[in-house]
């Protein structure tokens, strides 16, 4: 089955302690659908300038994206720039220049609205709404956010985590949206807001299921050196959707497993700038991973 994913496609300028890269290819949308397409096909939803370059498209293409639903307007790409500081979890968006994504409201094919499972990656809540209200009949809806719309479009931000299966953020925007100091309280609040699975993400410690078969701990793969962590949310989220909609077996069964999937996939993605280690490993390289973090914690 094929995950339909709608989120930002941009050129991103990260900056670390150790190196400065311009203009990488970036979006939480192009992170979650190369993640995705290591276990299915993966259709994108976006938009780009003229100024996006064609080896980026080569890129989508050499990973079986389905590029129907991704528009190239004239005008400039999104623009993204961060830098983080030398501890590499905290980071500072020094620009963000939404160009194209100002005013995309996609129109989806049939062959779209029809998708089972679908990605809102982050970007602004009207456009996840606009996206979800095209579909007809998913069966998995999962949704990514970010701090920037808990500040500026949390009416919207409410309205859509209402119509989710599952809401992943982080654990600070966790605590943003419910004033609440402990996760596990914070997980309680956020089911009432709707969904049936609840995600905080705690970077390099990990990340946390809740759902109707209770708690689960996920383990992060434990990294000595990390390069840049930029999209290492969206690999997390599309790595746990593509496994999803390609298991076997009911979706409550799955969820575990696919977040160790998620975890892996976004481990990969920290020992690279941009997407150049994801766009390097097999779906081997991923199973090798996960079966290594089997065995760190078993007990
Ligand atoms: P993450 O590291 O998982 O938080 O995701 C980083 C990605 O999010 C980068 O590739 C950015 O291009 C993208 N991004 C940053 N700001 C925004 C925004 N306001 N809307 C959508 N995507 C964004």
């Amino acid at each position: 089955m094929s995950v339909l994913i709608v989120g930002s496609t941009a050129l991103d300028s990260i900056k670390t302690p150790k190196a400065e890269n311009p203009r990488l290819l970036g979006g939480s949308a192009s992170h979650a659908a190369v993640a995705a397409s290591f276990f299915g096909p993966v259709k994108l939803i976006g938009v780009v300038g003229e100024d996006f370059p064609k080896r980026y498209i080569q890129i989508y293409k050499r990973h079986r994206i389905d590029l129907e639903g991704l528009q190239i307007l004239p005008g400039k790409t999104f623009h993204w720039s961060g830098e983080y500081e030398a501890n590499m979890n905290n980071r500072r968006t020094l620009l963000t220049e939404l160009g194209v994504f100002e005013t995309f409201t996609p129109t989806l094919l049939n062959s779209h609205q029809n998708a089972s499972f679908v990605l809102l990656a982050n970007i602004a809540p009207s456009l996840q709404i606009h996206v979800l209200d095209q579909m007809q009949r998913p069966k998995f809806v999962v949704a990514d956010t970010m701090d920037l719309w808990l500040n500026i479009a949390l009416p919207d931000l409410l309205k859509l985590v209402k119509r989710l299966d599952a809401f992943v953020l982080n654990d600070s925007e966790a605590h943003q949206l419910t004033k609440e100091g402990n996760v596990f309280s914070a997980l309680k609040k956020i089911h009432k807001l709707g969904p049936k699975y609840v995600i905080i993400k705690k970077g390099s410690h990990g990340s946390l299921l809740s759902g109707p078969q209770g708690i689960f701990i996920c383990p992060a793969f434990p990294l000595h050196k990390v390069v840049d962590p930029t999209g290492a949310g969206d690999s997390f989220v599309g790595g746990m959707i593509g496994y999803l909609a390609t298991a076997d077996g009911p979706i409550e069964r799955n969820m575990r497993r696919a977040m160790v999937y998620g975890s892996v996939v976004a481990s990969f993605c920290c020992e690279g700038f941009g997407l150049t280690s994801t766009t390097r490993i097999n779906r081997k390289q991923i199973d090798q991973r996960v079966r290594a973090l089997e065995r760190l914690t078993r007990f």
